[in-house]
C-alpha cells in the first residue's frame, strides 16, 4: 500500500496524518503551531510531526511524498511561502517544499489550505461523485475552491478559488482583502457573531443573551445556531441573513461555473437547516440560466470535518507522485 502524510498548518495548530490510497486516516496528530517563536521553530514542529507520522507507517507500505497545505499565498512550481497573513512575520519567500522535503529526502508538495479543503472533500468526502464543483468552507474567513473536470482549477497564477472574495454587497463594509462588501465581511463566522452581539446590545429580546449568560464574548457562531435551534427569532433572522449572503455568492458561482455539486463546510456551516433552507431559497430566486433555472446542483454539507485539509494534502501528494485517482 502506498502512503503520503498530509500536513495542514495553520495559525495556532499544524495537523497530520499518515493516508493511505484510500484516503483512510491511518494516523493522525497535531501540536501547536507556536507561530509567534518564528519560521524556524514552525518548520522543525512540522519536521517533528512528520517524523512521528512516518514511525506509523505500516509494514511494507511506502511514504509516497508529504503534502503540506499552508494558509495564504504560494508557489506551487517552487514550493516557496509568498505570504501568510494570519503567520507572524518572516513568511515571505519561503522554500518550505525544500526545507521539509529534503529533510526527509521526501517529495513535498505545497497547497493553499482551502484548496487542499476542497480537494479532500472532493477525493474522500462529499464530492466523491461529482465531478464539477465548488467548496466553501465558512469559519474565521471563507475559503473554499473550484474543481473542474475531476481536478483543482488554479486560474493563471495559481489564486483561483477565493469563493470568499466576492462582491455581495456593493457598498458593504471592509474586508481584510482591501475590497468592501465580501461575502467574507459579511457572512465569516466573526460577522455572524458581530450580528448577534449588536441585537443583543440594541435590547433585542433573544436566547442569545440567556445563553451567553450576559457575556458578549461568549456569543459565537455556535452560540447563535444553539439559540436559533430553540426557535429564537432574533438568531434565526441573523442566519437567515448570513444565509442570504452565502447563497449569492453561492449563485454567482452556479450561475459562472454550472457546477453539479456545492460543498459547505466549516464552523458556520454547523448552523444547519436554517443556514441551509436560506442558502436553496437564494439560490433558487437568483440563478435562471441553468436547465430548470438553477440546474441540477445539489447544495451539501462537507463530510470531512477538521480532517479535510490533511487528507486534501495528502491526496495532492500521492497524486503529484502519479498515483490514479480514487
Ligand atoms: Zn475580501
Amino acid at each position: 500500500m502506498r502512503y503520503a502524510v498530509g500536513i495542514d498548518l495553520g495559525g495556532t495548530r499544524i495537523k497530520g496524518a499518515l493516508v493511505d490510497g484510500r484516503g483512510n486516516l491511518v494516523t493522525a496528530a497535531k501540536t501547536a503551531t507556536a507561530a509567534a517563536q518564528g519560521v524556524e521553530v514552525v518548520i522543525e514542529r512540522i519536521r517533528r510531526l512528520i517524523a512521528e507520522l512516518l514511525l506509523s507507517v505500516p509494514k511494507g507500505g511506502t511514504v509516497v511524498g508529504v503534502g503540506l497545505a499552508v494558509p495564504g499565498v504560494i508557489d506551487m512550481p517552487s514550493g516557496t511561502v509568498l505570504f501568510l497573513p494570519n503567520l507572524p512575520g518572516g513568511w515571505s519567500d519561503v522554500p518550505l517544499a525544500r526545507l521539509v522535503g529534503d529533510h526527509f529526502g521526501l517529495p513535498t508538495h505545497l497547497l493553499n489550505d482551502a484548496r487542499a479543503a476542497t480537494l479532500g472533500e472532493k477525493r474522500y468526502g462529499s464530492g466523491r461523485n461529482s465531478r464539477n464543483m465548488v467548496c466553501l468552507t465558512l469559519g474565521t474567513g471563507i475559503g473554499g475552491g473550484i474543481i473542474i473536470n475531476d481536478e483543482l482549477y488554479f486560474g493563471s497564477e495559481g489564486t483561483a478559488g477565493e469563493v470568499g472574495h466576492q462582491t455581495v454587497e456593493l457598498h458593504g463594509p471592509p474586508c481584510n482583502c482591501g475590497n468592501e462588501g465580501c461575502a467574507e465581511a459579511l457572512a465569516s463566522g466573526p460577522a455572524l457573531a458581530a450580528l448577534a452581539v449588536k441585537a443583543v446590545m440594541q435590547g433585542a429580546t433573544t436566547k442569545i443573551r440567556d445563553l451567553a449568560e450576559g457575556d458578549l464574548n461568549r456569543i459565537t457562531p455556535k452560540l447563535v445556531s444553539q439559540a436559533a435551534a430553540l426557535g429564537d427569532p432574533v438568531a434565526l433572522g441573523i442566519i437567515r441573513k448570513v444565509g442570504g449572503y452565502i447563497g449569492t455568492a453561492i449563485a454567482n458561482l452556479v450561475a459562472v461555473l454550472n457546477p453539479d455539486m456545492v460543498v459547505v463546510g466549516g464552523g458556520v456551516a454547523q448552523a444547519g437547516p436554517a443556514l441551509f433552507q436560506a442558502i436553496e431559497e437564494t439560490v433558487a430566486s437568483r440563478v435562471h440560466v441553468a436547465k430548470g433555472g438553477r440546474g441540477n446542483v445539489v447544495i451539501v454539507p462537507a463530510g470531512l470535518g477538521e480532517d479535510a485539509g490533511v487528507a486534501g494534502a495528502a491526496a495532492w501528494a500521492l497524486e503529484r507522485a502519479g498515483d490514479s485517482r480514487s
